[in-house]
């Protein structure tokens, strides 16, 4: 025989465990007649595989070209090893050594083949609300600890069965080491309940549920990360109900669809964002209202975008299962109040959601991570997040550069965490808003899973230079439990780190940051916003800033932007007409008040936000004078914006300062000559598009520089980013927006960690 035979052991690097690899490893391997083992490690898959040459060249092809869908494999090292004969192929036991780590698979929504089973009346799972295979299911959300192995999970306290059993077991099999398979046998069960009543289970349970939605009651539902409140999205009193015991009056809520179908008759879907609707993660993704529908007005009062998702566990496809008299869309919001994080634990929730929910539609497979869904939308071509979460945390972001162990503690409101190790950078699932207890309680024991999961000891703290907010003090308080160095970075220079390592931009050289948002705390101690920054990760130069005006009375402004606007109007040294529509809105003692706060400076914080000039621009013209939730005053100022209109304002430069209080009276003076809105707030947008550009050709005749990052919640204006990028690539710039992290505050901790390892390599 003259075939060549040799052996060769491979190793397999990033999301390779609780993906269905290891099957695949086997049925190549047999396939191909080769011999030797695949086993997990805690640093991903190792592979001995022995056979002829040939062979053992399509395995490793194959290994590269087609793994399995939902891996992703972040290096594959193939070593010649001494030929060595073994009697098969198989699998073996994991094998874990300290300080390895291997990153973790998200949760992923039911994959087709389990669908098809569950609706399958010969099916053994047939309408099993818990059915999943190596290809679907929960994950991240049910880890302690890796390994991923099933005593590792919260599905410890199942025993499998026979029948599932034989399935784990067997190599050839979907459901081969998928950890949390089960069936109705020996798996989790629906359970619905009113409280006081008896409670019903499995198929009843679903019916039950059903049955309360039609009644137009508001349900709690069990879901992967957390408990959604749901109603029908069509019933008024329901609508109004939640809102009053949600404390939320004019956020808008998510919604789940029964299909696509129905989801396209109320928004416009285009490919990509069908595609993204369809993906594994399953996101709430933000659709344009189309022309003349307004049945679901009150889910989402003055937006021109509509939150939708589809079902993505089988429980919420039994629930949202087709009938005549069943609502085709649900309401779909996080169970908690307000700003609190969502409940996750069963007694917390029935107690926390007992003034919320009516009934209960619950299980028994434990959360052990609490995380929200997540929510994008699509601009051009590429996915833009809003809100990183489920189906996205916690795959790490993956950087061409090798870094040290960071803790970073993100900002205050949309807060993530950062943990780094090797290429790694994990961002964590957003957190919320530290601004409570209780959301405080889920940030720290948040830190210590990914520390724990993940293996990190930091060698450093970085935190906002922000000295009151939460994640500032925890940072502090943990570099001196640890003795670690604290790092304080200032807010914008983040934000521009976190665009550039989102865009695996690693290069020294500097850049020009267009750092826009509504609150950064300044090396001067002012609240910066409307930032032209130039540099990268090692150090910035505030280049352009927005003039600065007045916050009168703090941070509690930002709820009114017609106080924003009274100030910027008093700012640019304009009277406070009665006709003008912020003034209209209060008591002439009110007002008498505010000018003397302004007059004398009393707690009143110098600001250069471009928030809150949205705030000003919005209130001036009469369309949102008090908020409810943040960015409501842009949202809405945005929805007017008159798509034809392409006029603009000229916005002067005043060596550093940008002249934007001009722009404030300019718009008065067309506002009262009776402009129509929509054209203003398309003018609006234009001048501060026509500004960026104007800002970028300074620098660039100064350093030539070319390439521009956009981020900051501002930048989550799709019309300003849009008109923005068009301008900067006409004429000549190279533009790096957001894709696989938020523009928003969500994405600070990255940005921390970038500088903070820039720092240490010093
Ligand atoms: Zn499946
Ligand atoms: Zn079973
Ligand atoms: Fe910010």
């Amino acid at each position: 025989m003259s075939d060549i035979f040799s052996s060769l052991r491979i190793h397999v690097d990033g999301i390779v465990q609780g993906v269905g690899f290891r099957p695949f490893v086997y049925n190549l391997a047999v396939s191909l007649n080769l011999t030797g083992f695949v086993r997990n490690t805690s640093s991903g898959v190792d592979i001995l595989i022995s056979g002829e040459q040939n062979n053992l060249n399509k395995f490793v092809e194959e290994l590269r070209n087609n793994p399995p869908a939902l891996s992703k494999i972040d290096s594959i090292q193939v070593k010649p090893e001494p030929f060595k004969i073994f009697p098969q192929f198989s699998i073996l036991e994991s094998h874990t050594s300290p300080g390895d780590f291997v990153p973790i698979s998200p949760d992923i929504c039911i994959c087709p083949e389990c669908r098809e089973e569950m609706f399958d009346p010969l099916n053994r799972r047939y309408r099993y609300p818990f059915i999943n295979c190596t290809n679907c299911g929960p994950r991240f959300t049910i880890i302690r600890d890796i390994p991923y192995d099933r005593p590792l999970t919260t599905m410890d306290g199942f025993k499998m069965c026979d029948a599932c059993a034989a399935e784990y077991n067997n190599p050839t099999d979907r459901r081969y080491h998928a950890q949390p398979i089960a069936c109705p046998e020996c798996g989790p069960q629906a359970e619905f309940f009113e409280p006081g009543e008896s409670s019903a289970f499995a198929e009843d349970a679903i019916q039950a549920a059903r049955s309360a939605i039609v009644a137009g009651k508001i349900l709690a539902v069990k879901g992967l990360g957390g408990y959604h409140l749901a109603c029908d999205a069509f019933n008024a009193a329901s609508l109004e109900f939640l809102r009053e015991r949600k404390q939320r009056s004019y956020k808008p809520f998510a919604l789940m669809a029964k299909d696509l179908e129905t989801i396209r008759k109320f928004v416009e879907v285009n490919p990509v964002e069908e595609k993204c609707l369809l993906s594994p993660q399953h996101p709430i993704v933000l659709l344009k209202i189309k022309k003349g529908v307004n049945n679901l007005d009150l889910t989402a009062p003055g937006q021109i975008y509509l939150g939708f998702m589809l079902p993505y566990t089988p429980l919420h496809l039994l629930l949202l299962e087709s009938a005549s008299d069943f609502p085709c869309v649900l309401v779909m919001t996080s169970g908690n109040i307000s700003e609190e994080p969502i409940a996750y634990k069963d007694q917390d929730a029935k107690l926390r959601l007992s003034t919320l929910a009516d009934c209960y539609l619950t299980h028994n497979r434990p959360i052990h991570m609490r995380v929200d869904d997540s929510v994008v939308r699509v601009i051009g071509k590429n996915l833009y997040p809003i809100r990183r979460a489920r189906g996205y945390a916690p795959d790490p972001i993956r950087l061409n550069l090798s870094l040290r162990q960071v803790l970073a503690c993100g900002a205050e409101l949309k807060n993530t965490f950062a943990l780094s190790k090797k290429q790694y950078a994990f961002l964590s699932h957003h957190i919320g808003d530290l601004e409570n207890m209780e959301t405080l309680a889920s940030y720290e024991e948040g830190i210590q899973h990914y520390r724990n999961l993940f293996r990190v000891s930091p060698e450093v703290v970085a935190v906002d230079m922000h000295p009151d907010y939460l994640s500032t003090r925890y940072g502090e308080h943990i570099s001196q439990l640890d003795n670690l160095p604290l790092v304080r970075i200032q807010h914008h220079h983040a934000h521009l780190a976190a665009c550039l390592a989102d865009n695996n931009n690693v290069s020294p050289d500097p850049v020009i940051g267009l750092m826009f948002d509504g609150t950064g705390y300044g090396t001067d101690g002012h609240i910066w916003g409307g930032e032209v920054l130039v540099g990268g990760y090692t150090g910035f130069k505030r280049r352009f800033h927005l003039q600065e005006t007045l916050l009168p009375g703090g941070d509690s402004a930002i709820r009114s932007p017609s106080k924003i606007a009274l100030s910027q109007i008093y700012c640019a040294g304009l009277p406070w007409e009665a006709d003008l529509m912020p003034v209209s809105t209060y008591q002439p003692e009110y007002l008498n008040l505010l000018r003397k706060q302004l007059e004398l400076m009393i707690n009143c914080v110098p600001t250069s936000s471009m928030g809150r000039l949205f705030d000003a621009v919005a209130s001036i013209l009469g369309i949102c004078h008090s908020i409810s939730y943040e960015g409501q005053a842009a949202i809405e100022l945005e929805s007017h914006v008159d798509r034809l209109d392409s006029q603009s304002y000229t916005i002067k430069i005043n060596g550093d300062e940008i002249m934007s209080l001009d722009l404030i009276s300019q718009i008065l003076t067309d506002f009262r000559a009776g402009v129509s809105v929509p054209a203003l707030a398309a003018r609006f947008h234009n001048s501060i598009a026509r500004l960026c550009l104007a800002c970028c050709e300074t620098i660039r005749s100064e350093s030539s520089i070319n390439l521009v990052a956009l981020s900051g919640g501002v930048w989550q204006n799709t019309t300003l980013l849009v008109k923005t990028s068009a301008l900067l690539q006409s004429a000549g710039f190279t533009v790096l927006s957001h894709q696989r992290v938020p523009a928003n505050d969500g994405g600070i901790a990255l940005g921390q960690i970038l500088i903070a390892d820039a720092i240490l390599k010093q």
